[in-house]
């Protein structure tokens, strides 16, 4: 069995899930679970239902909401428009989900209070709409495909928004319901990011969580690999849309990847790897548009290459330092600082520490913080360092690769933090934003020229 899931973009109209359907016929042969995403902007779009809705505001609310619903009627059409009975049962399918959802938002419109659980409800939708055109047209195109709600298999805590699955509840239930069904069906279609908490409601896996779903369904069925379609040819050595002239990675490691991820690069969802990893299960990272290209291995790290993969870069992060007129020692320092942050839930993306300042990386703005800054500021002097950036290069054995801070430094004009991270998969600098582009672009050039 393998697990295929199809991002946004690659089901954002008829042609790009025409393409899949091409895609996932040419795999019948390896049993597809194929995992689908809300169509390209749909989530976006549900966010704004939401907010707009505890805003009050019906006329805003009931545009949007006819917005969602000719995407989505018109998606129907087009796809189905050779199989009249096929799109007949797909358009009360699809009218059902919309009038639900149009049910609730009105609710949510008179009392003007959106909760997380109600807001992870709306923009579930998504991906309930998605995967319920999508599955019609697999049908309609000969391939039968049974369609199953993944809340009936993710279970997650009560944190609606941002869920974490309750590993072992999710991995019977998968394969439960997965061994119950496959039976006499070519594909199994379920969704991305949508999951339940035990006791029913629905509840989401944070930002881009569909990549973490496709690892969670592959490691619950010890699937020979999961593939992530994507609109690039692999995971490249920088964002495509910050560079031209990046190159694709073959072959990287799952730590190396996780780290990419942590440091910036939006291609996979950070929670993406462990699932995999725990497993042995290798991800690969394939075009929907370019599906002759072999694409990029996430693997084991004794499989995969050393040296240098990417330059990341993250955007919108606070530097602070911390600095005491004692020297505390490094315990102290830490301790304290790590209070202040832990008992807010702030997270951090690097420290660093001596015996008498440390200075933290985090992203801007975190709810929280200032508090949190106010109360170090107590017993210490704190300086909040505005509109920067996070350079970083990543790969195993990355701190033998020579002039990388002079590179930074000449490219950036001041560098802030210099820092290798604990597992030494990375080298980070903290710059100024500004000097990002330039930085990105010398440093890029640098590595892999
Ligand atoms: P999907 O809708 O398929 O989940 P995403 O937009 O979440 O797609 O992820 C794909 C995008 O990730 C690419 O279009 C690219 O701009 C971005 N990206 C960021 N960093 C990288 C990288 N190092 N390699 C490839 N793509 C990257
Ligand atoms: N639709 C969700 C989002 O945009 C999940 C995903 O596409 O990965 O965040
Ligand atoms: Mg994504």
């Amino acid at each position: 069995m393998i697990v295929m899931k199809f991002g946004g973009t690659s089901v954002q109209d008829e042609e790009a899930i025409r393409r899949v359907i091409s895609i996932v016929r040419g795999r019948l042969s390896q049993h597809p679970l194929v995992v689908v995403s809300a169509l390209a902007k749909v989530t976006r779009l549900l966010g704004e239902i939401a907010t707009e809705a505890e805003a009050q505001h019906e006329e805003k609310v009931k545009e949007l909401l006819l917005q969602l619903s000719e995407r989505h009627f018109g998606l129907a059409k087009a796809l189905l428009s050779s199989s009249p009975s096929l799109l007949d049962e797909c358009l009360g399918d699809v009218r059902k989900h919309i009038q639900g959802l149009e049910t609730f938002v009105g609710g949510v419109c008179q009392i003007g209070e959106l909760s997380p659980r109600s807001h992870a409800r709306v923009i579930s939708m998504g991906e309930i709409l998605s995967s319920t055109i999508i599955s019609y047209a697999f049908n309609a195109e000969g391939i039968s495909c049974k369609w199953i709600d993944a809340r009936r298999m993710v279970t997650t805590d009560d944190n609606y928004l941002n869920a974490r699955p309750d590993m072992s509840v999710t991995e019977a239930n998968v394969k439960r319901i997965i061994g119950l069904e496959s039976n006499g069906t070519d594909i199994i279609l379920t969704q991305g990011f949508v999951a339940s908490t035990a006791a029913g409601a629905t509840s989401v896996l944070g930002f881009e969580g569909s990549d973490y779903s496709a690892a969670i369904f592959g490691m619950a069925l010890e699937a020979e690999r999961v593939e992530i379609w994507t609109d690039v040819d692999g995971i490249r050595t920088t964002d495509p849309r910050l560079l031209d002239g990046t190159k694709k990675i073959d072959a990287i490691s799952y730590e190396e990847a996780a780290e990419m991820a942590a440091m910036g690069a939006r291609v996979l969802h950070p929670l993406t790897i462990e699932p995999a990893r725990q497993k042995n299960i290798p991800i690969l990272v394939l075009n929907s548009k370019n599906p002759s290209c072999e694409g990029t291995v996430v693997e084991r790290s004794d499989e995969a290459p050393e040296g240098p993969k990417a330059v990341s870069s993250r955007n919108n992060i606070l530097f602070i330092k911390i600095e005491t007129q004692q020297l505390l020692g490094v315990t102290n320092i830490l301790g304290g600082v790590m209070e202040a942050l832990y008992s807010r839930k702030i997270p951090v993306i690097i420290a660093e520490a001596t015996e008498s300042e440390v200075g933290l990386i985090i992203q801007e703005e975190f709810y929280g913080l200032r508090e949190a800054l106010e109360s170090i500021s107590k017993w210490a002097k704190v300086t909040v360092f505005r509109d920067k950036a996070l350079i970083s290069v990543i790969g195993r054995g990355v701190v033998t690769v020579k002039g990388l801070a002079d590179k930074v430094l000449m490219a950036a004009g001041r560098v802030y933090l210099a820092n290798v991270s604990a597992n030494m998969l990375s080298t980070n600098y903290v710059i100024d934003h500004e000097k990002l582009q330039d930085t990105l672009k010398a440093l890029h050039e640098y590595v892999f020229a």
